[in-house]
């Protein structure tokens, strides 16, 4: 069907109209952030300008003509994500025409960004892989119980907040934002992993942006029971300081369903594997709003368990679990908690934040809150809910010992140490133990 060799994706010139002034732009510096599903190119200009933009096949190419423009730094060398290679030529004495050969067909997106407070005037050009568009990402997790048991681990999908050409909050010692989240989120993956009968999944893996919608997306191609987002805060005010963790407020919510509801692709896996397509309008906001309230349920539940493992280790900004309309928090099907681990705009907080050992006090904490959530809202099929019943579990709390909990218990030291994984008897305020029922 694809006979022709030219495909015209945009056949107007885009952005902003030049007017009769012949002042022409400038291109001063060219960023590309490679993600697993896409790639962006990201050209700073002096101003916005207009562009055409079109796509050649055989070989692959994007081309981007630029009006009234000139090139002031030299391309990128090498290839980078799905491009190979970057050229350029003048053409008609004031414009440019830049030349993308891409790897493979991809279907590009572009817009201009206007200026923030890291960049000025953009021109962004994402490159879409459409072979992997709409297929599930790889999971290249084992399994780890299944073999075990015929039980599955419940899932977590980890997302580290912004990346790419979005930086988030910033430090008074030039800390990124995206930086010592995604460091966080890796910390906090091994803690998890390394837990029986749990499992993480990493939304975000390396400096690219990722839209919200896709980060849900992810997580539900992972099949996760959870989703946990890990940001850091910033305020104009350097002494605030604390953690907070948010659900999504319910306002937010509920416009988010009826949103949802005019998704007809998006309906199928929505609601527990129950296609809605062949529902009245009613019966599926019912079935949905159903879906979100058990949702929110559980989101309240993780977070303030989350909430009060991370108090044992951390300053809290918030004693409750906040609300906030966070885009990120809006998936119907998967209970969804936002996590702002400390204020980088707090000098003392943004020290803590780069420090390893803090990244690591931080994470197990978390996966304590995560231990207790799941003890207390059991996901059925899962090695986790068919220990709970077999099990009970003790948080240490100030001045316990191994042996002290092993007394209490009826259970000598070595077991404890064999259930709980124990490499010595070092334990930790807040930790949580698993303890066999009935002893
Ligand atoms: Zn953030």
């Amino acid at each position: 069907m694809m006979t022709r060799k030219l495909i015209l994706i945009v056949g107007l010139w885009l952005g902003v109209s030049g007017g009769v002034h012949a002042a022409s732009t400038d291109i001063t510096g060219v960023r590309a952030w490679p993600a697993p599903d896409h790639t962006r190119l990201v050209f700073e200009i002096s101003a916005p300008l207009e562009y055409k933009l079109f796509t050649l096949k055989n070989p692959e190419r994007i081309v981007i003509d630029l009006k009234q423009t000139r090139l002031r730094k030299s391309l990128p060398t090498g290839s980078v994500g799905f491009v190979k290679r970057l050229r350029s030529a003048t053409r008609n004495k004031n414009d440019l025409r830049i030349v993308l050969d891409t790897r493979k067909l991809v279907k590009p997106k572009t817009f201009l960004l206007t200026p923030n407070k890291t960049y000025g005037h953009r021109l962004v050009v994402d490159l879409y892989d459409q072979a992997k568009s709409g297929t599930k990402i790889k999971s290249s997790q084992p399994v780890k119980q299944l073999i075990e048991s015929g039980l599955r681990d419940v899932v977590i999908a980890i997302d580290a907040g912004h990346g790419g050409e979005d930086p988030g909050a910033l430090g008074r010692k030039g800390t990124r934002e995206k930086d010592v989240v995604l460091s966080i989120a890796r910390e906090l993956k091994k803690k998890i992993d390394a837990q029986r009968g749990m499992r993480a999944v990493l939304v975000r893996n390396g400096d690219y942006y990722i839209k919200h919608r896709r980060r849900m997306q992810i997580a539900r191609q992972a099949k996760a029971d959870l989703f946990i987002s890990i940001h850091a805060d910033a305020f104009k005010d350097h002494r605030a300081k604390g953690a907070s963790v948010y659900v999504l407020s319910e306002r937010g919510a509920s416009s988010e369903a009826a949103k949802w509801l005019a998704q007809q692709e998006n309906q199928a896996d929505l609601v527990g594997g129950v296609s809605l397509d062949d529902k009245d309008p009613l019966t599926k906001k019912v079935l949905l709003d159903l879906s979100q309230n058990a949702t929110q349920e559980d989101s309240h539940t993780s977070a303030a368990e989350v909430l009060r493992a991370m108090g044992r280790v951390t300053r809290l900004h918030k004693k409750q679990v906040q609300q906030a309309g966070f885009l990120v928090l809006k998936s119907p099907d998967i209970p969804s908690i936002l996590i702002e681990t400390a204020y980088i705009s707090n000098p003392a907080e943004e020290k803590n934040l780069r420090s390893k050992a803090y990244q690591h006090k931080l994470a197990l904490a978390i996966v304590d809150g995560l231990k207790r959530y799941f003890e207390r809202s059991p996901q059925p099929g899962t090695l986790l809910a068919s220990l709970a019943q077999s099990t009970q579990h003790h948080t240490i709390s100030r001045g316990e010992t191994l042996s002290l909990i092993a007394d209490r218990y009826r259970i000598s030291v070595r077991s404890l140490r064999a259930m709980n994984k124990l490499a010595s008897d070092k334990i930790r305020i807040g930790q949580v133990l698993v303890i066999p029922r009935g002893t």
